[in-house]
């Protein structure tokens, strides 16, 4: 049989060649430590994040640092917690420690190996004058190709891929253990969007992009304290009577400048800076206030539908929190319906959490699972957590009246929800077909742009008065009498 080389494989190799005698002198002369700093981690026996940080510290701090090239590599194994759900966590483990023995054999003993989370480690690469950019790519080609060898768990193959980033130390934003590390996290997010098994190189575009969101985080931070996060309201309304049976509270910045921006621009800052509970808090209050503010205005609207998203849930005083904002406004608890990612509920096994969806069902509020299709839940959380509605992601919806495809899956959904006993609401309507073929499919309730936009508080009174002219019976014409 004969032996292929392709170029990737002869780059590794001429590169490995050119490197070794460099690699062991020059980590010799960084005094390593044998006993790494942070202890061991106890499923795959590698040092931990601390001890990572540890070395490439010292190897800033070493005087002619800059003259021998280091880079570091974040390696993330790909949709590691699907592999967990289908093969199960003993699998999932296995794998975890096959990936350490596989990256620990992939480089030589200089070089540091950690294990950063769950399932993404990190290498460190002894410092050497002889690197170069063209070997360092080849370690990561060759770690990826290491990673995708099959796995046996339980007699049967699997298979992974991992995404890997690399920084090179002479192009980390900070001279700092931290600040490279970041630098390839940061890359291997790069890598992980282009799909699996991609390998990126950290540049100074995304440093650009690093300073910009942390700039970013600063002017959301001061924007929830001064007022320019607010809730925007889109409807929900019945399939039957076409009543509005409720609005779901949407965040929007009211940037002075840029006009409105919408949350996918900046949540992503609120969560990275730790600020989603500050979030939650500022929603509730603008939700319920509006629900009081319809009432006066005599509008009777059964309930508002706030986003909580995990890292809020993990807050040990929510329920109480969530009780004083409902008395404050004199509300009761099931006007408020509570929304959760179905991903949350699905993946999540911190006790904080699962306790607080608990207790809030307990307290009366409405839980409604979140983009529902796209995160399974089992049907045993769905009845552990008193779920009342299933939100169907906008992905089944789009097209049910034309699409065969969407219209069984649709269907299966709601008949799952009628023999489970919950509501069903669909997100994404956006056409008056969808729309009436939803009803048909006896789904309750449907919320879209074929609906309403969402919009500011200040709108939401026109729109209602028109909404509702539109469903009152038409004026009764007299029949004239005589001629
Ligand atoms: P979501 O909770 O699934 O909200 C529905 C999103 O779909 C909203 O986007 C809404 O404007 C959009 N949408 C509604 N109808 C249609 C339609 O017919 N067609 C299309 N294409 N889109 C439609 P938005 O407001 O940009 O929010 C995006 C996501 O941001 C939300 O998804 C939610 O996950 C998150 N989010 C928004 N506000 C908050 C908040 O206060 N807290 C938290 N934790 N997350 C929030
Ligand atoms: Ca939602
Ligand atoms: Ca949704």
């Amino acid at each position: 049989m004969a032996i292929s080389y392709s170029t990737r494989d002869i780059r590794w190799l001429v590169g490995a060649s050119t490197l070794i005698p460099f690699v062991v002198l020059a980590f010799r002369a960084m005094d390593v430590v044998t006993s790494p700093k942070g202890g061991r981690d106890a499923l795959t026996g590698l040092p931990s994040r601390a001890a990572l940080l540890d070395i490439v510290d010292r190897y800033f701090a070493t005087p002619g640092a800059s003259t021998r090239t280091a880079a570091c590599l974040v390696i993330d194994i790909d949709e590691f917690h699907s592999f967990n759900e289908r093969w199960g966590r003993d699998a999932g483990d296995e794998v975890l420690r096959q990936t350490a023995q596989r990256l620990r054999s992939a480089v030589r003993e200089d070089d540091m190996v950690v294990r950063l989370d769950a399932d993404a480690y990190a290498l460190f690469l002894a410092p050497s004058q002889g690197m170069t950019l063209d070997s360092i790519l080849s370690i990561g080609d060759r770690i990826q190709r290491a990673l995708s060898e099959p796995v046996v768990v339980h007699g049967t193959t699997a298979y992974v891929s991992a995404s890997v980033g690399i920084a090179l130390a002479s192009k980390s934003p900070e001279p700092t253990a931290a600040s490279l590390l970041v630098a390839a996290e940061r890359a291997m997010v790069e890598a992980r969007s282009h799909g699996a098994g991609a390998l990126r190189l950290f540049s100074s575009e995304m440093q650009t992009e690093i300073r910009a969101s942390h700039e970013l985080a600063e002017d959301v931070a001061k924007a929830l304290e001064n007022g320019e996060i607010v809730a925007w309201f889109q409807p929900q309304v019945s399939t039957e009577t076409g009543q509005v049976t409720g609005f779901e509270a949407l965040a929007r910045w009211e940037h002075p400048t840029r006009g409105t921006v919408s949350p996918a621009e900046f949540l992503p800052a609120i969560e990275a800076t730790g600020r989603t509970e500050r979030l939650s808090e500022v929603m509730l209050y603008q939700g319920l206030k509006a629900l009081v503010a319809w009432e006066r205005g005599g509008f009777a609207i059964p309930n508002i539908g706030v986003n909580f998203a995990g890292m809020e849930l993990r807050n040990p005083h929510l329920i109480d929190k969530v009780k004083w904002e409902l008395d404050r406004f004199g509300l009761t608890a099931d006007r408020l319906a509570v929304e959760i990612l179905e991903s949350v509920i699905s993946q999540t096994e911190d006790d904080i959490i699962l306790r607080n969806i608990s207790a809030l069902g307990e307290l009366g509020c409405g839980i409604d699972l979140d983009d529902f299709g796209t995160g399974h839940a089992s049907i045993s959380s769905i009845k552990q957590f008193r779920i009342n509605r299933i939100k169907i992601d906008r992905s089944f919806v789009t097209h049910v009246d034309k699409d065969g495809e969407q219209q069984r899956m649709v269907a299966a959904i709601l008949t799952m929800a009628q023999q489970l006993g919950l509501d069903a609401l669909a997100e994404g309507v956006e056409t008056i077909g969808e729309h009436s073929l939803l009803g048909q499919l006896g789904c309750h309730h449907v919320q879209g742009y074929g609906i309403a936009r969402p919009m500011p508080f200040e709108d939401t009174f026109a729109w209602l008065e028109s909404h509702n002219a539109k469903l009152a019976p038409p004026p009764r014409i007299e029949r004239q009498q005589g001629h």
